[in-house]
């Protein structure tokens, strides 16, 4: 029999993908299996090389609902079976969150377990909506409610008479469907009518909206803003501080999502760099790289690499491809000798330096076109390598050789198209609320185009990286709202700011 596994019951933190723990961090890392629920961000899976099921408990978009009992019975199989198993839950896990349950059939079958605690929701909307749940003159107590249950039925578990007394911050969780009834009834009980509320909704993401008002008046607000779930409801008079410190919805591109059409494991800076912003970053890739499955030709012209002058890089996977191929060999970067090395653009360029290579040439404008007018007066009589992806512009090979130069590209790298783009995007999409798209190639700029051809893209914006990719955007049927100066993702989130600010 398989030697028994184990099971993490890891809290994701409310939204923002940055709150997960050190320590679940570590279980994703080491798991082979993970079960997510709905209020889990998606980036989050990022850490995560495992086979990642989501568990809906309601039926949405096709998927299929499933319940606790089954939920605990996959955990159990699996870990019975030597996996290692993450259960990651939004927020954190025992929080309204039936993890202590799971914990439970898990123990029940001997299987070892551990829980990791997470940033709950509670904490992380307030926080990020200027709000502190205690205060020495305002609430020396707060409370946890559920807001699931039915104020009005008589077997509540719930003492509205006690919670419209309590010396303290309430908040309510589940509540949003509710608030009416649970406004009417602390009133009711007691709760004086001016009481600060505030209702937050998507806390710690950048859709996270905030709506205040007093105990009397925030149904109706609430109403008119027609907020989303996940949202809390907090009621206090601790609330009135949001006023003077409400941080994180004035950050430059708050409440802006924007979509990031960068490959995964590429977007990283560019998720950093939304998030820095106070944007919500939406994962679009629209291509999938691939190594390539027989390296003898990369191999062939590694070993040929002392007959070249020239090696031009144009892409960050060219190099890591290349380079790291190289180290595979158990060489190092020592086979390079004093070739001169080409780098399309800044991004490029930085990779470079992680391997402690200098660009000996970068041209002023990102683009292939520049690339090779700047290369041709060093490269007559000489032999250049060009490590590329299985397709690609010919500008460079048709340039250079004219140039005089002896010319060779060797496929180091695999792109190959998505079908379609993950459930986050197409249901922002759908619904209105995507802001903003950014291009970063005319092939992304062609890829997106064709996988979005049936949605209205009225709503959206769309910034390219540099005009080469607005004119392939704009050849097919996209419409460009910026073009980046700065070629790089940096200046695409420049000229978003710019445009949100104008
Ligand atoms: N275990 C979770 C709570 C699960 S119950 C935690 O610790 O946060 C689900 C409820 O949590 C939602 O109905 C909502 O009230 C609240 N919630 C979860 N994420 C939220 C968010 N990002 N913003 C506001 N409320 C959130």
């Amino acid at each position: 029999m398989a030697k028994v596994g184990k099971v993490y019951l890891v809290g994701a933190g409310p939204g923002d993908p940055g709150l997960l723990t050190l320590k679940g961090r570590q279980c994703l890392a080491e798991a082979d299996l993970v079960l997510y629920d709905g209020l889990v961000n998606p980036l989050i899976l990022r850490h995560s090389h495992a086979n990642a099921e989501r568990t809906a408990r309601v039926s949405e978009g096709g998927q299929r609902r499933i319940n606790q009992e089954e939920i605990n019975q996959r955990l159990i199989e699996a870990a019975l079976a030597g996996k290692t198993v993450v259960r990651l839950k939004g927020g954190d896990p025992f929080i309204f969150g039936r993890g202590s349950e799971e914990a439970a059939a898990v123990a029940a079958h001997g299987i070892p377990y551990e829980v990791v605690p997470g940033i709950t929701a509670a904490t992380a909307a307030s926080e990020y909506a200027g709000i502190s749940l205690t205060h020495r003159d305002m609430a020396s107590a707060v409370a946890f409610v559920t807001g699931h249950e039915d104020p009005t039925k008589s077997e509540s578990a719930l003492q509205y008479g006690e919670l419209a007394k309590f010396p303290g911050t309430l908040v309510f969780y589940m509540g949003l469907h509710r608030l009416p009834q649970i406004t009417a009834a602390l009133i009711e009980h007691g709760l004086a009518p001016t009481t600060p509320v505030a209702v937050i909704s998507r806390g710690s993401t950048a859709l996270q909206k905030t709506v205040t008002s007093t105990a009397e008046r925030i149904a109706e607000a609430v109403a008119d803003a027609h907020l989303k779930p996940p949202s809390l409801i907090i009621i206090g008079d601790c609330v009135s501080q949001r006023e003077s410190i409400n941080w994180f919805e004035t950050l430059p591109l708050g409440g802006v999502s924007i979509g990031i059409t960068r490959p995964e494991g590429h977007a990283d800076n560019a998720i950093q760099r939304a998030f820095e912003l106070g944007a919500h970053p939406v994962l679009m890739p629209t291509i999938e790289i691939h190594p390539v499955a027989n390296t003898s030709h990369i191999d062939a012209a590694i070993d040929s690499l002392g007959n070249y002058d020239w090696i031009v890089f144009t892409s960050v996977n060219g190099i890591d491809a290349f380079l790291g191929r190289i180290w595979e060999r158990g060489l190092d970067v020592r086979v390079l000798g004093n070739i001169q090395l080409a780098a399309i653009g800044p991004a490029t360029a930085e990779h470079l330096q992680q391997f402690s290579l200098r660009a000996d040439l970068v041209p002023d404008t990102y683009r292939a076109e520049a690339l090779a007018e700047a290369l041709k007066p060093h490269v007559s009589g000489k032999r250049v390598l060009w490590p590329k992806a299985n397709r690609g512009r010919d500008i460079l090979p048709n340039e250079l050789t004219a140039a005089g130069a002896e010319f060779n590209e060797v496929v180091v790298y695999e792109h190959q198209d998505v079908e379609s783009f993950p459930g986050e995007a197409m249901s922002l999409l759908k619904s209105g609320e995507l802001n903003w798209i950014g291009l970063s190639s005319p092939s992304i700029a062609r890829n997106v185009a064709h996988l979005l051809k049936d949605l209205d893209l009225a709503s959206v914006k769309i910034a390219a990286i540099s005009p080469v990719t607005e004119e392939a955007a704009v050849a097919a049927g996209l419409h460009v709202d910026a073009v980046a100066t700065e070629h790089t993702w940096d200046g695409i989130f420049d000229v978003i700011v710019q445009h949100q600010q104008a």
